[in-house]
């Protein structure tokens, strides 16, 4: 993958559990929130060091009420819950999108390189 995909477009409508990403490649990906949140990269959710696991997102909040932009990298995702520490790379995000609609019990055992 080269790394100068970026997003072209982000949606993530209010109220939805969904949200898209178009890339300048052409590819459109989607992500279920709780796989957005249960694969959440901040040092919070999974320490400082090793790939991103699946945590379990059944006690958190999954309305998406911020997408930022950080740097030309990464998106700053932040929850109803306050939570707004995951910064997702666009690497991660593509490989991500692998499991983006996929159910929690079929990635508990999945892990991404940050
Ligand atoms: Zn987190």
């Amino acid at each position: 993958m080269s790394d100068d995909l970026l997003p072209t477009e982000v949606r993530a409508p209010e109220g939805a559990r969904r949200m898209e990403i178009e890339w300048s490649d052409g590819v459109t990906t989607a992500y279920r929130h709780a796989i957005l949140r249960g694969f959440c990269p901040c040092a919070h959710c999974q320490g400082h060091h090793g790939p991103v696991r699946w945590v379990d997102p059944a006690n958190a909040n999954l309305e998406l009420d911020r997408v930022e932009e950080v740097g030309s990298y990464a998106l700053l995702l932040g929850w109803g819950d306050g939570h707004s520490t995951g910064i997702y790379t666009f690497r991660f995000l593509r490989a991500l999108a692998e499991v983006g609609e996929s159910e929690a019990a079929d990635v508990a055992d999945r892990a991404f390189n940050r």
